[in-house]
């Protein structure tokens, strides 16, 4: 028999060369069908029989029964009539028959198969019978699926809406289903509704709009939806815009659960607009909310206080006792600022001890200085800190903005230029006070230049004069000595008070040689009353820290006292606690130098800035002054009280003497002599005047102390 040709494989490459027979070959290709599962067959489409089949043994592995599949069963019942229109379909050649098809085996698996094949005409034309290979993929075919489901769930939501008659849903991903917890069917029913459910209405009506004037394709949205257990899931929806064939809008909707990235973006907000170390808005949030307030005010017709707050020598917390106590510090005056004002209100760390506090809603002007002023006086009460109590006083310059319209050139960078002038001048008026911003405030830059260039004049001129305020004995009435306060008399502008020309003095430097002029003759005025009275008032004189940290005080005291006679004993100095800002143990140790010479030191004005009793243990000092603040605040609040005996009570364990500053009424009076303190001095008694006043006053102090024992003023 004459071999005929037999081509396999590729057109043109002959493999048969004649040492095969085709039936070598058929038998062959039936093992390696057989060998690899894979099943082949011709379907008969007129009767539905299989004309021939191979595969039998491989597709048994799985379980398949030899019989079914001999009557051509190998695709499950109710699948059968959709095969048979694609397979129909394929006839007119233009697409071969492929599909991947589930097939249930025998023994109830499901198996998948990717069926290739092809429809053959009968001689008339009709559909005559069908061949076709079956490859089992279900290996193939599960990973796939696997990782569908799992891209699905792990990232993207997607869900299909079409318009027409409903708008609706048509396709719900699982990971869709997985995340809001509906079922596919709740979905299909009323997933709009769903998905809608935790929207803002401005937010619909941007989608609905959208979609409308068909504008929607590639645009995202952000919105919160409503999962079945009703908690809220933050998504991001991207629409993606078609058109079907039978005209409708199909939307495939990619959705993204934006749930962290959204937190993290309210955090980094949060972030943005608090200040981290005390949870006070910061400024970027006072800008943002600015024009917001101001035309909220404006409507109401309301005042605003921009209030700028200081605190009084917070340098002294941060060098003396360390920054972790100066951030204590900063909560707790945080904390009080806070208090202090209405919800409403925002109270803001620009940074460092500098405070903003915005007060809104405010019917006149009256009140908003009353605003201000409260701002001052939440700080009357001691702070609680790990060393005991600490008093903070703090400088408050505040601009009034009024009620009128609001303009554009309002902004508030103007606004807190004002309040800052105003809390420089509070601050040069020695602190603990409010100041309210006044356009000649302006000038008193430029007024400080030509006022530094007279105190050079005034200090060779020797332009100073001392002012003596005597001090009384609480238990006898008598004055027991005076403190010298300078005053300058400026050829032009009169007599200036400390306040006017100190701060610019310490700055200059020009306050050594002052200070030195001071000593001299307050040394000098003390010595002639001891002359002439026979009594030895001390005197009081008060050190700048400059002074302290200057190269020779210890000679200047000396020889000041040496010049007047004057015993050291009789001259206090006093000193407060700005001299321990900078190094805190070279300002003990000088103090001691000059201890040693047999003069008294006072640390001055304590209860303003930071003070705290644990301190006063560790000072070179004999004597304390309650600061004018806290006296003030003996009647007025029910903690001063409490405050003051506490650090009498302290002063009374460390043998320091205890002198109130300040005291103006007899109210006060009468409460400091109950609570044990030793000496005071005020305007109840005098107000600070020139030397001839002072020893007059020196010569009817009994007939004073007489006036006052006996209730008078
Ligand atoms: P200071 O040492 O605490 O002096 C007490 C201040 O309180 C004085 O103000 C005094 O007039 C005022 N005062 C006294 N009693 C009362 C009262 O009952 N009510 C009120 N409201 N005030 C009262 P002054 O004379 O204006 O001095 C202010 C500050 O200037 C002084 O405070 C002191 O720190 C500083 N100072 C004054 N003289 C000198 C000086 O010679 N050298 C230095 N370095 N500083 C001085
Ligand atoms: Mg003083
Ligand atoms: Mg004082």
């Amino acid at each position: 028999m004459e071999a005929e040709r037999v081509v396999v494989g590729r057109a043109g490459r002959d493999v048969s060369a004649g040492e095969l027979s085709p039936d070598d070959i058929g038998e062959k290709l039936v093992d390696l069908l057989e060998a690899s599962g894979t099943l082949a067959w011709e379907l008969d489409l007129a009767t539905g029989e299989p004309t021939w089949w191979i595969g039998e043994q491989g597709a048994g592995r799985h379980g398949a029964d030899p019989g079914s599949l001999r009557r051509g069963a190998l695709v499950d019942p109710g699948d059968r009539e959709r095969v048979l229109a694609v397979a129909l379909a394929s006839l007119d050649g233009a697409r071969k028959l492929s599909m991947t098809q589930p097939v249930t085996m025998g023994d109830g698996t499901k198996r998948w198969f990717a069926l290739t094949g092809e429809v053959v005409a009968g001689a008339e034309g009709e559909p005559g019978r069908m061949h076709a290979i079956a490859l089992d993929v279900t290996r193939e075919h599960d990973t796939l699926e696997r990782l569908r489901m799992h891209s699905e769930q792990a990232r993207e939501l997607v869900v299909c809406l079409r318009t027409g008659p409903r708008l609706g849903f048509e396709y719900v991903s699982p990971a869709c289903l997985f995340f809001t917890g509906y079922t596919e069917q709740e979905m299909y029913d009323n997933g709009m509704a769903y998905a809608f459910s935790a929207i803002e209405p401005a937010t619909v009506a941007r989608i609905r709009q959208d979609l409308l004037v068909g504008s929607i394709e590639g645009k995202s949205y952000d919105f919160p939806t409503r999962r079945r257990d009703g908690s809220v899931l933050w998504v991001r929806a991207l629409f993606h815009q078609s058109v079907d064939d039978a005209g409708d809008m199909v939307f495939e909707v990619a959705i993204r659960d934006i749930g962290q990235v959204r937190a993290l973006e309210l955090e980094v907000t949060r972030l943005r607009l608090t200040d981290g170390l005390t949870g006070l808005s910061s400024r970027q949030a006072l800008e943002e909310q600015w024009p917001l307030l101001r035309e909220r005010a404006h409507a109401a017709g309301s005042w605003t206080v921009l209030a700028h707050v200081d605190v009084d020598r917070f340098g002294l917390v941060n060098s003396g006792l360390g920054i972790v106590a100066g951030d204590t510090l900063l909560r707790a005056v945080a904390r009080r600022l806070a208090e202090s004002v209405g919800a409403g209100d925002l109270v803001v760390r620009l940074g460092g001890d500098d405070f903003v506090v915005l007060v809104t809603g405010i019917e006149s002007r009256t009140s908003a200085l009353a605003a201000t002023r409260g701002l001052a006086d939440a700080f009357v009460d001691p702070i609680p800190s790990d060393a005991g109590r600490s008093f903070v006083t703090v400088s408050v310059g505040a601009t009034l903005v009024p009620s009128g319209p609001w303009n554009a050139g309002d902004s508030l960078d103007k606004r807190l230029a004002e309040a800052d002038v105003a809390m420089r001048v509070a601050k040069a008026r020695g602190g603990n006070g409010v100041e309210v911003f006044a356009e000649g405030m302006r000038t008193e830059a430029r007024d400080k230049a030509e006022l530094l260039a007279a105190l050079r004049d005034a200090v060779e001129g020797q332009q100073f004069v001392l002012h003596y305020q005597p001090i009384f004995d609480l238990a006898t009435r008598a004055i027991v000595g005076a403190e010298a306060l300078v005053r300058w008399q400026h050829p032009a502008r009169g007599l200036l008070s400390p306040g006017e020309f100190i701060g610019l003095a310490e700055e200059s430097g020009w306050i050594v040689p002052i200070g030195a002029w001071v000593v001299e003759h307050a040394c000098s005025a003390a010595r002639s009353w001891r002359a002439v009275h026979g009594r030895r008032p001390m005197i009081a004189v008060n050190l700048s820290a400059r002074q302290l940290s200057s190269v020779d005080l210890v000679g200047v005291v000396g020889s000041a006292l040496e010049r007047s006679g004057l015993p050291p004993g009789d001259l206090v100095l006093e000193i407060t606690e700005t001299a321990f800002i900078d190094d805190f143990d070279a300002a003990v140790w000088t103090l001691r130098r000059v201890g040693d010479l047999g003069v008294h030191l006072a640390l001055d004005d304590f209860g303003t800035g930071y003070s705290s009793l644990a301190y006063l243990a560790q000072l070179p000092i004999d004597r304390v002054k309650i600061d004018r603040s806290m006296v003030a605040g003996l009647h007025v609040n029910p903690h001063s009280r409490a405050v003051v005996a506490g650090i009498v009570g302290m002063a009374d364990a460390l043998s320091i003497e205890t002198i109130a500053e300040g005291v103006e009424s007899l109210d006060q009076l009468s409460m400091l002599v109950e609570l044990g303190c030793d000496l005071a001095q005020g305007y109840v008694f005098s107000r600070p005047v020139p030397l001839a006043e002072m020893v007059a006053l020196l010569d009817g102090t009994d007939a004073a102390s007489a006036r006052l024992s006996s209730g008078e003023r």
